[in-house]
């Protein structure tokens, strides 16, 4: 005889490892527009009647744009905010509070909550190998063994660390304690707010670009958040970003 029941789903299980190469950025909130920068420079010389002066000429403000950028003219770009959710790993993160002005954090807790078994392996496209020296490094790509070593060893290692974290916290360890065990690669979030000039800082910093008048090698994972920053700036602010651009990637 068969009794039907209810349909059975299968409950996720929460505490096996997931792996990811990539790195998430959303856009939470904005302000900011190309015309925030027009109005907080012209208050300079239009005074009280700056906010009038916005949509006079287009070409008009592009030159004023570029003409701040160009001479560094760096307050004007501060008038605005934008909010990021970023999911990346911890290595990365480290990287990135090192980025203070103009930046607000808030990361979620290894003090408060249980951390999620998402680990961080490279993918194929990214370069294994470093060659060179200090402050002269290139990487290049690294062979299919080197993949398979690096895929295979990361994943045993963060199975590992997450098994003990889980025995230390079942056998009644806090959670702030337990998480010693786990490794830099583990992912975490974080909301992060900036304005457009300490944006351009960190991008100047953190991504390399064909116009960057200053070199800058960073590390490939923060570049890759970088570079997702950069595409919600760009269509927020396509002005701004063209003239960052066309100036060498320096923050004004
Ligand atoms: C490729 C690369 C490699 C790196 N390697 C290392 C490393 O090996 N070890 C390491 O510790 N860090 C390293 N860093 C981090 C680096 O030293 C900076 O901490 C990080 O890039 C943030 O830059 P910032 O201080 O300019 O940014 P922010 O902290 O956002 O500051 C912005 C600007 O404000 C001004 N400012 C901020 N604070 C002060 C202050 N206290 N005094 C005076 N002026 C201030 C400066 O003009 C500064 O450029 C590296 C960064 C990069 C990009």
């Amino acid at each position: 005889m068969c009794v039907e029941g209810p349909p059975v789903t299968e409950t996720p299980d929460q505490t096996a490892p997931s792996f990811r190469s990539d790195m998430t950025v959303e856009l939470v909130k904005h302000s900011a527009a190309d015309t925030d920068v027009l109005w907080a420079a012209r208050v300079s010389t239009a005074g009280e009647a700056s906010l009038g002066e916005m949509d006079k000429d287009p070409e008009r403000s592009k030159g004023l744009i570029n003409y701040l950028m160009r001479d560094r003219h760096g307050s004007p770009f501060e008038h605005n905010s934008m909010t990021f959710l970023i999911s990346a790993p911890l290595f990365v993160f480290r990287e990135f509070h090192r980025h203070r002005v103009g930046w607000s954090y808030n990361e979620e807790s290894g003090r408060y909550r249980e951390l999620q078994p998402v680990f961080y392996v490279p993918d194929e496209t990214r370069k294994l190998v470093q060659q060179g020296r200090p402050g002269k490094y290139e990487f290049v790509a690294g062979t299919p063994a080197q993949h398979e070593l690096t895929g295979r060893a990361m994943e045993d290692s963060y199975r590992q660390a997450y098994e003990t974290y889980q025995e230390l916290l079942a056998a009644g360890v806090a959670r702030e304690v337990a998480r010693a065990v786990l490794p830099v690669g583990l992912y975490s979030s974080m909301y992060a707010t900036c304005n457009a000039r300490s944006l351009m800082h960190f991008l100047g910093l953190r991504t390399q670009h064909e116009q960057a008048r200053v070199p800058s090698f960073p590390q490939r994972e923060i570049e890759m958040v970088g570079e997702l920053l950069e595409g919600h700036w760009a269509a927020l602010m396509p002005l701004t970003h063209a003239a960052f651009n066309a100036n060498g990637r320096i923050a004004p």
